[in-house]
């Protein structure tokens, strides 16, 4: 155990694999908590809030594709339909005129974020135009809703076999889980059900945060795959645009949704996350157009020209909502009063830009945190100072989320901050803990080194010249006495002379113990030179000081002790007494006096306690 301790302190080998110990430990630590869910969900839920921090700084960077614009019934178009129609929701009929309104200029796709929720005024007849309408044209697209309502409220209808998507799945991700699987289908009328295959589903995930981050591509409705209508949308732009066309959606092995050229990469939850832009478009002119639609139905039925002739050319014209009173509005990351048609637009527009987000899976995040944390805990290992340690620790953390920002905007790619930074900050108190100790220990380690004698482990000259004067300094102030004992071991130049000096060492080391086991811990035993030892008495009389010192010739005198060859020898001490203040008030008087004392013993045949005051002086 001395010896490993010796190692443990020499070796800067050892040093190196105690803090490696420490680092593993720590993060170890971390990551074995990150096996319990709700401390999974913690991190991630702080993750999600980086996301949102880093796509909202973003945002102003990015542009939107201008070939997307909006048509809104906004609050002022709600006010002046509800003023003229006196109803809401209006008659179906004015959506179908508005089909044939667009359809003149050329759009490459109109899509209705509309449930065409039936208006108290409707006739039979508009509805059927309106289905007609929107048969009639290839390009316009509309929307279903799932939920999960129970079956004793609703009876699930079955959809036509032309909505269903064939999807080709090759990943990982089976698709079967709480965001994509729905119960029950809000019905749409007959009509239009029966007359187009252009619809697609409009459902949206919030997280329990209340922020909408990512969409489902595919909806799972009675064991078949339902595509989201800004999918379908976004496939008949690049076909008109591109001449892109597809029939069979491939997921491949990566978890991708391959379209043509672009893709789409999936979450383990099957779910896209979107690039997003922002601050809504509504009032901000940096992002999606919107055309109110009073604007629209005005140019429409009174031919007030108030949009410029082929506006719509070539566009994608998605129709919507934003009305606060109309409540079709979400959280996303960067708005929080963002309308649910601008989602879907989002949407669009990430698959015409190929820029969705791609998380990096969890074990990317592990390997960062770890080379991090390495880097983090060498530096604070090795710098001398705690201040630029803590500032190197602190500028990797800040750098590490400026790049993780970058990468996001350059590359489209969400690392994880969260699990990174807390790791860097473990390890930084681990491993400055551990320094701390080690240095400590080090301390300790080489004041004792300075104040013992190597080979018998007593204290040496120095620390008993310091002891001496801090003696004499507490008596002199508490009027107190000390007394000090000098030995010299008996003929040890003949000792020597006939076992050798590896056994002369040996029995050094033995007495040298005998004399810390006969004195009080208190005590301060030291080798004073060559086979010369003292011991300090403390708060100890010449009296009880010469008791003891009898009592430490007799112990040496009667014990054996062992040569190196094993065999055993005995040899006999003569020692000398002082006290103080009597027989000195210096160091130097008190040994002389001891000295003196030792002589006297070595005179009058050795192996006893010389004694120059037999007539006692207390
Ligand atoms: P005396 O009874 O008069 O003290 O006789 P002595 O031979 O012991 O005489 P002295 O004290 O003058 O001699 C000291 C000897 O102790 C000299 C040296 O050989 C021996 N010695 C001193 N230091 C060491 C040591 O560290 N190891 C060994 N083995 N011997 C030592
Ligand atoms: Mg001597
Ligand atoms: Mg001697």
């Amino acid at each position: 155990m001395e010896k490993f301790k010796k190692l443990i302190n020499d070796k800067a080998f050892f040093k190196y694999l105690l803090y490696t110990i420490y680092i593993i430990i720590t993060v170890g630590l971390l990551f074995s908590l990150l096996s319990q869910s709700y401390i999974r969900n913690f991190f991630a839920t702080i993750e999600n809030k980086t996301f949102d921090v880093r796509q909202s700084l973003l945002a102003p960077y990015k542009k939107v594709n201008k070939d997307i614009v909006i048509i809104s019934v906004d609050e002022e178009s709600y006010e002046y339909l509800f003023g003229k129609y006196g109803e809401w929701p209006i008659s179906r009929g004015i959506y179908a005129d508005l089909i044939t309104y667009l359809e003149k200029q050329n759009p490459s796709a109109i899509a209705f974020d509309l449930m065409f929720v039936k208006s108290l005024k409707s006739s039979l007849n508009e509805d059927n135009k309106l289905a007609n309408n929107i048969a009639k044209y290839d390009n316009v697209f509309t929307s279903i809703n799932f939920d999960n309502q129970s079956f004793d409220l609703r009876k699930p209808i079955d959809l036509p076999n032309n909505l269903k998507a064939k999807v080709d799945n090759k990943s990982k991700v089976n698709f079967k889980n709480e965001y994509l699987e729905f119960t029950n289908c809000r019905a749409i009328i007959n009509q239009i059900l029966n007359s187009t295959s252009n619809i697609g589903h409009i459902n949206i995930i919030r997280e329990n945060d209340g922020i909408a981050r990512d969409l489902p591509p595919f909806v799972v409705y009675k064991n078949d795959y339902y595509p989201h209508l800004a999918l379908k949308v976004a496939l008949k732009y690049l076909e008109k645009k591109e001449g892109y066309k597809q029939s069979e959606y491939k997921i491949n092995k990566n978890g991708e949704l391959i379209l043509g050229n672009r893709k789409m990469p999936l979450t383990p939850n099957g779910t896209a996350i979107l690039n997003w832009y922002g601050p809504s478009g509504m009032n901000n002119s940096d992002s999606f157009e919107y055309v109110p639609m009073w604007k629209v139905e005005k140019t429409m039925y009174e031919n007030k020209k108030l949009i410029p002739q082929n506006y719509f050319k070539n566009k994608i014209i998605y129709i919507g909502t934003s009305a606060t009173s109309l409540f079709d509005l979400k959280s996303v990351p960067t708005d929080r009063i963002f309308p649910g048609v601008e989602i879907h637009t989002t949407f669009v527009n990430n698959i015409l830009d190929n820029n969705f987000i791609k998380r990096l899976p969890i074990h990317y995040d592990i390997l960062i945190s770890l080379l991090l944390s390495l880097f983090v805990g060498l530096i604070v290992i090795r710098s001398e100072s705690t201040v630029i340690s803590s500032l190197i620790a602190i500028l990797t953390s800040i750098i590490y989320v400026l790049c993780a920002t970058a990468v996001m905007y350059l590359f489209n790619i969400w690392i994880g901050i969260v699990l990174q930074i807390v790791s860097i900050v473990l390890v930084f108190i681990a491993v400055y803990l551990a320094k701390y100790i080690l240095k400590s220990r080090d301390l300790e380690y080489t004041y004792a080194l300075a104040t013992t004698d190597g080979l018998t482990e007593l204290y040496n000259h120095r620390y008993f010249q310091e002891q001496m004067l801090l003696n004499i300094e507490t008596s002199k102030r508490y009027n107190k006495q000390f007394s000090l004992i000098m030995i010299d071991i008996d003929f040890f130049k003949k000792f020597n002379d006939t076992y050798g000096h590896q056994s002369g060492d040996a029995v050094l080391r033995q007495v040298a113990q005998i004399l810390k086991k006969n004195v009080r811990s208190s005590d301060i035993v030291c080798r004073y030179g060559g086979e010369e030892m003292s011991i300090i008495l403390t708060n100890t009389n010449y009296d009880e000081a010469l008791i003891t010192a009898q009592k430490i010739c007799n112990a040496v005198s009667e014990n054996p002790l062992k040569l190196v060859n094993g065999n055993d020898v005995k040899v006999t001490i003569s020692l000398g007494v002082s006290t103080y203040p009597q027989n000195g008030e210096t160091t130097a008087d008190m040994i002389k006096f001891a000295d003196d004392c030792l002589y006297k013993a070595k005179e009058n045949g050795r192996n006893q306690v010389g004694n120059l005051a037999p007539d006692k002086e207390n």
